[in-house]
């Protein structure tokens, strides 16, 4: 298995911590309001990447947090806390909030095939765990307090920076206007808010230094390590996480622990709106709802992410959208074909095992989904396969790509034959279940006068047209 390492921006060979293991964690979603497709695209990587891993032999631990306090509108502890925002704005509570979102994500989720992860954990679950950790690196003098707040001394660390490889001379030079007169270096942050911040917070707890509340990139460290150990495989996120979010939670984490905290960081483009990224700030983010309303399916566009590289922008339009969704309904129909032909074969030949391999090695090399995608049409159109051969392949393929073709069974509306047929049809398939196989047979007959042949399928008897 190969993987971008964002950190050495490097293929890298991945090699789990414990052999046949991997532990894996990766930043979830900011529940003050819903997930748009952009996020969503974030989370179909990070679905691809653990199906990979699986497939490859490895046993994945998956961790994911639900951000429900402490993010704020901005990156650098300036602007509201957007769960705050958003209850104000709706006239909820934040708690309610934070339900509603969290399970209409889980329902997107559900509808993209996106498997659950082993562990959801909510910031609001694991305050003291973060305050236990704001006290080592306090204990560490990696912290100072200032206006109330406790800061992370970025000084206290030699490598701040290293995942996104700033400058740090040219950030001290730099003309930036520090809206935190508490901060002694700009790039410092927060770990811990008290009151003296925002009037009104409806989320706060006591701590050491007053009562208040978290910081955002603490509460990743704190669960990561409480679920994974202080050094664990792979960490996940979007690449708008590496400058601040993620930078951050090195930081600390490693600060904390005096050794190198993850192995792997893997990072997923943006989906562009126009020539933006989509984000909820901009205000025209499109939901998944919005496209089920449109008469769209999940997986429409589940297929629309697989057609780029994670790594790659990938601009977001209805037409393209149009495209994924035909070529989807294309396979499907395909699929109801072959079943209608066939069962799956139990021992694929050479040839099929060869498409699988080639599809599982696209796949683990740095996670090549277009190019797996081709490799599926490929076998599917490939004339010297036989249909119990395609149907084992594309349902192997299909464990990666997650597209349910297992769900694509010849429909009514497929069937050949007329109404008085395809009533001649269900009359045999009486008789053979009470056993009257003159009957059944004679049927046949007729509907062979009439210009048919009667298939046996797993999904039940059909007419084909004898040409
Ligand atoms: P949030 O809910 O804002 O915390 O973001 C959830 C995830 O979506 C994070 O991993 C972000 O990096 C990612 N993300 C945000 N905007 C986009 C986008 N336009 N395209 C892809 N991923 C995104
Ligand atoms: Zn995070």
């Amino acid at each position: 298995m190969k993987l971008y390492n964002t950190m050495s921006r490097r293929v890298e060979d991945f090699v789990p911590i414990v052999p046949g293991h991997v532990s894996m964690y990766c930043c979830g979603p900011t529940v003050d309001n819903y997930a748009h497709i952009g996020n969503l695209r974030t989370y179909i990587f990070e679905d691809i990447l653990k199906r990979t891993l699986i497939r490859a032999g490895f046993d994945v631990k998956h961790v994911m947090n639900i951000t429900d306090v402490g993010h704020l509108t901005g990156d650098g502890d300036d602007g509201e806390d957007k769960m705050e925002k958003s209850a104000r704005e709706s006239g909820r509570s934040v708690w309610d909030i934070a339900a509603f979102y969290t399970k209409a994500f889980f329902r997107d989720e559900e509808a993209l095939d996106i498997i659950r992860p082993d562990i959801v954990c909510k910031a609001t679950d694991h305050i003291q765990d973060m305050i236990a950790l704001i006290q080592r690196l306090e204990k560490g003098g990696h912290t100072y307090t200032a206006g109330g707040n406790v800061y992370f001394s970025i000084d206290s660390i030699d490598d701040y920076g290293k995942l996104a490889r700033l400058n740090l001379d040219d950030l001290r030079s730099g003309a930036r206007i520090e809206i935190d007169s508490n901060k002694k270096n700009p790039k410092d942050f927060v770990l811990w808010f008290t009151n003296s911040k925002f009037e009104g917070q409806a989320m706060t707890w006591d701590s050491p230094w007053g009562r208040g509340y978290p910081g955002w990139h603490i509460e990743c460290s704190a669960m990561s390590m409480k679920y994974l150990g202080e050094h664990f495989d792979i960490h996940c996120g979007g690449i708008d996480a590496i400058p601040v979010h993620h930078t951050n939670e090195i930081a600390q984490s490693e600060a904390a622990t005096g050794k190198t905290w993850v192995n792997y960081w893997c990072h997923g483009e943006f989906l562009l709106m126009g020539n933006a990224k989509m984000s909820k700030s901009s205000g025209g983010f499109v939901t998944l709802p919005v496209l089920e309303e449109k008469g769209y399916d999940a997986l429409d566009y589940r297929y629309f992410c697989l057609t780029g590289h994670y790594r790659s922008q990938l601009r977001f339009s209805y037409e393209g959208l149009d495209a994924a969704r035909s070529a989807r309904q294309g396979l499907m129909d395909r699929i109801s074909q072959l079943r209608a032909e066939a069962e799956p074969s139990p021992a694929p030949s050479e040839a099929a095992e060869e498409y699988m391999k080639a599809f599982d090695d696209a796949m683990e090399n740095d996670l090549g989904a277009p190019s797996a995608l081709s490799i599926l049409w490929k076998m599917i159109k490939d004339g010297n396969l036989s249909s119990s051969d395609k149907l084992a392949a594309a349902f192997h393929m299909d464990g990666i790509l997650g597209l349910s073709l297992d769900k694509a069974v010849p429909s009514s509306e497929e069937k050949v034959g007329s109404e008085e047929d395809l009533k001649l049809l269900e009359e045999r398939t009486a008789a053979k279940k009470a056993k009257d196989f003159k009957r059944a047979d004679e049927i046949r007959d007729e509907l062979k006068r009439r210009g048919y042949t009667v298939k046996d399928t797993p999904a039940g008897a059909i007419l084909e047209r004898i040409v």
